[in-house]
């Protein structure tokens, strides 16, 4: 789970993060998922899939009848590619994809910006009947890291876990929705509209070349999406805006003996990391229920190269991310930022510092959309509750409003 889903905000198609595996879990040592949520969150996706697409199928009927297990034997078959990224090439788990889809009957079709990291859709149904539903999900996974008593690629079911890598960040929830897929071609369920997938390669680097590339160019344009990204089934309509800075301050390299008059690029970085501190405190006032206040760390320092010689370079990377409830927008941040810089430069004339960014705003999207209104029917079907809001600006259930 990261943040990709500006494209999806972009191009004007309603969706919503809603996927089985807790969020906290993604990019951690012994990433596990309760087999149970993979149950759940195939009967829930049957669910929202026949509320649209075939309303009158008994879904308490097709509920019980689906194979929830075939989605934990998928889990597993899919954790077992060790499909990292970096490095990212994704084609051996994607020709597992596409044998998948030909022994289920299910048409797809590849796209690929550049060749190892391919897409896939994938649809059934008829665009011509109703509406499109599409479910997301990406094929990629962090890569393993240390630190782990579990082999992170065996998929090892231990207590009703299953424990791997991409467990929850998303093979279960691919899984899920596949076995909807499946489930609806095997009993020739008619359905008035269009069921639709794509399996994205490169979510964990971007989505520039997976999401970014399908919804950009145009390739799906789907009334609704579904992105199964881990959120315990909770809802996340927002995305926080992501601003990354690299502050380069400059010296003069000479010999600590000849260090008089000449300006030092490491001792200048820790004024500006001052700077950043004191700025920090000015939005220590606000903060949002559920997502959170104004984030903005110095989170690495290079500079300098031997004890006796003074730095001609300093290098800071800065994270900073804020809701779009801050009222703050990329273009006011660097402002504050360049304010700061300025302060520094008045009472540090000598000072030579610069930067560059990456920086994205915050997106939404409104609460009350037809996909919104469809997944709480058919959690509120499914569960007895309503679907919880992971991430949204309204703070429609408060009772959920934990901060995060
Ligand atoms: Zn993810």
């Amino acid at each position: 789970m990261s943040d990709v889903y500006h494209f999806w905000t972009k191009g004007q198609i309603p969706s919503v993060y809603f996927g089985p595996g807790k969020i906290e879990l993604a990019h951690v040592s012994d990433e596990y998922i309760d087999l149970h949520e993979i149950h759940d969150a195939t009967r829930i996706y049957l669910d929202i899939a026949l509320r649209i697409l075939a309303p009158d199928v008994d879904r308490a009927a097709a509920r019980a009848e689906i194979d929830v297990e075939a989605a934990v034997r998928l889990t597993r078959d899919l954790v077992r590619f060790p499909s990292e990224n970096p490095p990212g090439d994704q084609r051996e788990i994607m020709a597992f994809f596409k044998s998948w889809f030909e022994r289920h009957g299910i048409p797809y079709a590849e796209y690929a910006k550049v060749e190892h990291l391919p897409c896939l859709v994938a649809e059934i149904g008829d665009p011509e009947a109703g509406p499109t539903l599409h479910f997301n999900g990406h094929s990629d996974v962090v890569p393993a890291g240390d630190g782990w008593t579990y082999d992170p690629y065996a998929a090892d079911i231990v207590d009703g876990k299953m424990y791997g890598r991409g467990t929850c960040d998303m093979k279960a929830g691919i899984a899920s929705f596949l076995t909807v897929a499946a489930y609806l071609v095997e009993k020739k369920i008619p359905l008035r509209g269009r069921l639709q997938m794509s399996i994205v390669p490169d979510e964990e680097t971007g989505g520039d070349f997976g999401s970014g590339f399908l919804v950009g160019e145009g390739i799906i344009k789907p009334d609704f999406a579904i992105i199964a990204e881990p959120s315990s089934m909770r809802m996340s309509i927002t995305e926080n805006a992501l601003l990354w800075l690299t502050v380069r301050t400059e010296g003069d390299r000479v010999h600590t003996i000849n260090s008089v008059g000449a300006v030092n690029a490491v001792e200048d970085m820790a004024d500006v990391i001052q700077g950043f501190k004191a700025l920090r405190r000015e939005f220590a006032g606000f903060r949002h229920p559920s997502l959170g206040g104004v984030v903005m760390t110095v989170n690495v320092v290079n500079g300098g190269i031997k004890t006796n010689i003074v730095p001609d370079e300093c290098v800071a990377h800065v994270d900073c991310r804020f809701p779009a409830a801050s009222g703050l927008t990329i273009a006011d941040m660097l402002a504050k930022v360049d304010a700061m810089l300025d302060r520094i430069r008045a009472e540090n004339p000598t000072i030579r510092v610069s930067y560059t960014y990456h920086g994205k705003d915050a997106f939404r999207q409104p609460p009350d959309t037809d996909i919104v209104r469809f997944i709480n029917e058919s959690m509120l079907e499914v569960t007895g509750k309503p679907a919880a809001w992971l991430r949204t600006d309204l703070e429609l259930d408060r009772s959920d409003a934990k901060g995060r």
